[in-house]
């Protein structure tokens, strides 16, 4: 599908011009993210640290990382040569809530400045609920959380660990606390108004026979859009799951998985997995002529 037709009307309006949530604005519109958060506050054995976050990117893709600062200029030299950027969001290369100061200070300097650029972020939800009174007020009006179970048995063989109260837990414990973390920022996040999508990643004989529980539960909190994601597993990159040679679904199985979840809820199939500062209309990354060494020659 793609296409918003399928939104409630209140949704659609908050969409129209967002290129990701809009099959129409996919093509007037322009989104960019900006690399200002490195660190992650868990470990998904999907992901390796010395590339993006797969929540929301590619892997294998390594993000030029900027300071708050960096990045409102960049904005600015953005949206002065691409008229149509419309939103701005924190996808990485870690969480954007793992870094919550530096991803509310990137988020002040360009509410300051372009005041109406949409702001969104994304984040596996873990340090989400201290952070919604502040997403709110800044006016941050998407987020994505990446939920890949409700059942702490099947995260626990996705997370090895999460650093949760100053401390390191894992197994059983870890997957709790996270998916404790994730349903109350989720029901936080609707009950004050901001629109979320949720984010998994399909991955075979681990949570792929799980995933229409997580879209049920998603659903019924009020999550706006769920996009399925297949795990694209690749020894090269070294992440867990690489390695112990866990595949990734086929285009069929996916499919079969997007179908059987689409109800009265859309579902999001045209996701690219931006990488962590992609910029540009979607489908598109000219990330390469904004870096930090000619952004003053552009702004
Ligand atoms: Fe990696 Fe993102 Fe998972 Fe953190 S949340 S471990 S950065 S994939
Ligand atoms: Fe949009 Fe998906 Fe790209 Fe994020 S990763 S900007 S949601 S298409």
């Amino acid at each position: 599908s793609g296409s918003s037709a399928g939104l409630p009307q209140h949704v659609r309006d908050r969409v129209h011009d967002h290129p990701c949530y809009s099959a129409e604005a996919h093509h007037h519109f322009a989104r960019m993210h900006v690399a200002v958060a490195p660190g992650c506050n868990i470990q998904c054995n999907y992901c390796n640290r010395k590339y993006d976050c797969a929540n929301e990117s590619r892997p294998g893709v390594v993000s030029e990382k900027l300071t708050p600062e960096l990045a409102a200029k960049k904005v600015l030299a953005v949206a002065a040569r691409i008229p149509q950027l419309s939103v701005v969001g924190v996808a990485g290369p870690g969480d954007a809530l793992a870094n919550a100061e530096k991803t509310f200070r990137t988020f002040e300097l360009i509410r300051e400045a372009a005041p109406d650029i949409r702001l969104c972020l994304s984040t596996n939800g873990l340090a989400l609920p201290e952070h919604v009174e502040r997403i709110k007020a800044l006016g941050v009006d998407h987020v994505t959380i990446t939920i890949n179970m409700i059942d702490p048995e099947v995260g626990a063989q996705i997370y090895p660990w999460i650093f949760f109260e100053h401390k390191r837990r894992r197994g059983l414990e870890a997957a709790r606390i996270l998916h404790e973390r994730q349903m109350q920022g989720l029901e936080m996040l609707v009950a004050a108004d901001v629109l979320v999508k949720v984010n998994s990643v399909m991955i075979p004989g681990i949570n792929d026979r799980h995933l229409a529980e997580v879209n049920e539960a998603v659903k019924s909190r009020g999550a706006f859009l769920h996009n399925i994601m297949p795990l694209i597993s690749d020894p090269a990159h070294g992440t867990h799951f690489g390695l112990t040679g866990q595949r990734g679904p086929t285009p069929a199985e996916l499919k079969a998985l997007q179908d059987a979840c689409e109800g009265e809820m859309q579902m999001m199939r045209h996701c690219r997995q931006c990488r962590a500062d992609a910029v540009g209309m979607l489908g598109e990354d000219r990330g390469a002529e904004f870096t930090s060494q000619n952004i003053d020659a552009i702004a």
